[in-house]
């Protein structure tokens, strides 16, 4: 039934204001905001107040669908314009995230001069209501009275960037004139744009007052775990924290685990990030004191429980822990062994395959990738000394004597098994 109808200067009026207009004759003369015909007021006892086409009329909106459809149109319009004026926002229903009460969503809030256009003509493209503010569409609104939008539609209005809503023409219609949308918001079939955790404002009222209670909390953390030649390891953790007394954060620490409390700092500590500078220092010099003699130590910033597995940082790279022997063993790495021996690396890749330098398999540390392998000290400083002994004397040998040494050296070094300085020499 339709209820609204236009004016002949093009404002919308509802029956009751047509209504309350005595005596008769003077009312104003209303028309179809979709044909334009005049309407007449149907104002009896049996049926609800309504305006109707007069008999004959082929307007779509003169019964059945087409009826209700621009009735619900007209209607919802009305109450647009009453958000807009009241500058408000547009209502969802909606539960809360946290209670899960029901409660109303905000999908946006209207500004006084926001417009609300009528698409007047049936079966368009365009969307039955939209709500403008200057040339942007923020709001478009469906109106479906047997069907729901169809996919392909709904993606075209999406498409405008706005706010889409689609609605059952019957569920606008059964809001009454007397009451306003946002006491009892219309369930919408369809919305394009609802928040995914909402929070209904007493939840919202809950959570502030949590965030008033004092209350402290950990900037950055960091664990170290230093390892000693004699096989002892000590681990610590290092925390930053500042309190918060309920209205700001008034108070920065440091905490050791072995230690207790490091660094103290009163005033005002909303910068984390300054903190997190001041915390850096005092870490650094409280690190250098507990690895002094370490033969190496880790420090890891994201340790939350556990200590850490990979060792970001070496003081003496050539030392690993042997679980096998139970002790701490000098090594070299690979590239070291090769430099020390003034030999090419392809060269040394050769003897470690030949295995004539020891290679000692070293777990980095339990979660790291990949076990390194390292080469015995004591081996690679033997040949060392070795080298530096030829060294010594062979810029005293003229050439017949260097000839004869080397000759000499490959028949030691072959009856040792190793041609070691003829190889060095040719590589
Ligand atoms: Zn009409
Ligand atoms: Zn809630």
């Amino acid at each position: 039934m339709l209820t609204i109808a236009e004016t002949t200067e093009g404002a919308l009026v509802r029956i009751a204001e047509i209504a309350a207009i005595v005596p008769a004759h003077v009312r104003p003369r209303v028309r179809c905001v979709l044909c334009e015909h005049a309407l007449v007021p149907k104002l009896g006892t049996k049926l609800r107040h309504h305006f109707a086409h007069l008999p004959g009329s082929s307007c779509p909106a003169a019964g059945g669908e087409g009826e209700v459809h621009l009735a619900a149109k007209l209607h919802m319009t009305l109450l647009l314009r009453e958000l807009i004026a009241a500058r408000l926002h547009l209502p969802a229903p909606s539960a809360c995230g946290l209670c899960g009460e029901p409660y109303t969503q905000a999908l946006l809030t209207f500004e006084s001069t926001d417009q609300v256009q009528i698409e007047r003509s049936v079966g368009s493209r365009r969307p039955d209501l939209i709500v403008r503010r200057g040339d942007r569409v923020i709001a478009a609104i469906e109106i479906v009275v047997s069907n729901p939008c169809t996919d392909e539609r709904w993606a075209d209005l999406l498409s405008t960037n706005a706010v889409v809503v689609e609605v059952r023409g019957e569920d606008v219609l059964a809001l009454p004139d007397t009451q306003t949308w946002l006491d009892d918001p219309i369930e919408y079939s369809r919305v394009s744009l609802l928040q995914q955790d909402p929070a209904c404002p007493s939840c919202l009222a809950a959570l502030d007052e949590e965030h008033r209670r004092p209350r402290a909390e950990a900037i950055t953390r960091c664990a170290l775990d230093v390892r000693f030649p004699d096989g002892r390891r000590t681990q610590d953790t290092f925390e930053v924290w500042r309190e918060w007394d309920g209205t700001r954060w008034v108070r920065a620490f440091i905490q050791s685990a072995l230690r207790g409390r490091l660094w103290e700092l009163e005033g005002t500590c909303d910068d984390i990030e300054e903190l997190r500078v001041r915390g850096r220092e005092v870490f650094r010099s409280y690190r250098a004191e507990l690895v002094r003699g370490a033969a190496a130590y880790s420090c890891d910033t994201f340790a939350e429980d556990a200590l850490p597995g990979t060792i970001l940082a070496e003081l003496a790279s050539s030392w690993w822990w042997q679980p096998a022997r139970t002790r701490w063993v000098q090594v070299y790495s690979f590239q070291e062994a090769a430099a020390r021996l003034q030999i090419r690396r392809t060269t040394f890749g050769r003897w470690v395959k030949e295995r004539r330098v020891r290679a000692i398999y070293v777990r980095r540390d339990r979660d790291a990738q990949e076990d390194t392998r390292c080469f015995d000290a004591e081996d690679i400083d033997e040949r060392t000394r070795r080298l530096e002994n030829w060294r010594r004397t062979a810029p005293t040998l003229t050439s017949q004597q260097f000839f004869a040494l080397r000759v000499r050296n490959t028949m030691d070094a072959i009856r040792a098994g190793e041609a070691v300085w003829d190889e060095e020499r040719s590589g």
